[in-house]
């Protein structure tokens, strides 16, 4: 096996995002990222937020074109390894994110959640499972019936490409179903002659990837996948408007003995200015260590009480999560006080 590839930086993590757009570079790109994620530098790498563009994109493309349940055992692997990631980077909200994408994983294995096979173990990526349907380039040439297309994505097609691209997507699509018995051999030369006369040309088809590949990431972002953006900085204003306060011998006794600022960890001092979070333990840091870090996250540095951001469509999202989460204790209430609510 190759050397570990450590990937470490936001181009590197585009590179292999664009390598998973191709279903002959998918295996080998889900081995490289797994690698990374299980890797000691795992934690850091998952809080890049074109790591996280990696997972969501993986993530769309098994439910959009690489339906196969070969290519949702790879997914399962890189999200068994970027939620091990999460865990020892303390990222509940990945975490949460990552389970449900597992759990469609398991789902779509037909396996109940957690009784994943997969493991994050990177090495596991070299052998598909026997029997597994890869749908790999030269393959819809070839004897070996390709799965059908998974059902509406025809229709999701229609008026995205252009007609002659339709048609011949059409054409292969009803060739991918009606051939689904022909052929046993495990011959790659023989009949395939015959066989691609009927095809589309393989430049027909690449054409056809590559609209795939555009509306993929057009479902990717259309579907707002916010809980994998790393959340927008702290709104200027929100940030301007943190009380300010100078240190008394009273305030400080009241804190305890040994307080410090939790981002540079120096010990704080009577007299010394601190800017105090809207948490409910109104965490307290000196300005110039809190500033930089609400230039680029929108919670407290240590117990991740959220602050308004500017971003209106992550407000939106979060207002939602908020509404969903009080429903569900409401829900969670009822049944625990007996108190059945049929609507
Ligand atoms: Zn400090
Ligand atoms: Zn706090």
């Amino acid at each position: 096996m190759a050397a570990a590839a450590l990937v470490q930086s936001p181009a590197a993590w585009a590179e292999l995002t664009s390598a998973l757009n191709k279903k002959a570079t998918f295996e080998h790109t889900v081995a490289v990222a797994s690698r990374e994620l299980s890797s000691p530098a795992g934690a850091a790498a998952v809080a890049d937020p074109a790591a996280r563009t990696l997972l969501a994109r993986c993530r769309t493309l098994l439910r959009t074109r690489y339906s196969s349940r070969a290519f949702w055992v790879l997914g399962r692997q890189l999200f068994t390894a970027a939620a091990t990631a999460a865990d020892a980077a303390g990222d509940a909200e990945l975490k949460a994110t990552l389970a449900e994408y597992l759990a469609e994983c398991a789902a779509e294995l037909g396996e109940e959640a957690g009784s994943s096979g997969g493991g994050a173990d990177g090495g596991s990526a070299g052998a598909p499972p026997r029997g597994s349907a890869f749908l790999f380039e030269g393959q819809l040439s070839g004897q070996e019936a390709a799965p059908p297309r998974p059902p509406g994505l025809l229709d999701l097609l229609s008026g995205a490409l252009p007609a002659e691209l339709q048609q011949q997507l059409e054409a292969a699509a009803a060739q991918q179903q009606g051939g689904g018995g022909g052929g046993s051999g495990d011959g790659q030369g023989e009949g395939q002659q015959a066989q691609q006369a009927q095809q589309p040309s393989p430049e027909v088809l690449a054409a056809i990837e590559e609209q795939l590949d555009a509306i993929a990431v057009q479902i990717m972002d259309a579907t707002g996948q916010q809980a994998l953006r790393a959340p927008p900085p702290a709104s200027k204003r929100a940030v301007a408007s943190l009380p300010r306060e100078t240190l008394s011998v009273e305030r400080l006794a009241q804190l305890g003995s040994d307080v410090r600022c939790p981002v540079c960890m120096d010990e704080l001092a009577v007299g010394e200015e601190v800017q105090v979070m809207p948490c409910s333990a109104g965490h307290i840091f000196h300005p110039p260590c809190l500033a930089p870090w609400l230039e680029q996250h929108n919670s407290c540095p240590t117990c991740r009480h959220e602050l308004p951001t500017d971003d209106q469509r992550y407000e939106r999202e979060k207002e939602r999560r908020l509404q969903e989460e009080e429903d569900a204790r409401g829900a969670a209430n009822a049944v625990a006080h007996n108190d059945f609510l049929y609507i």
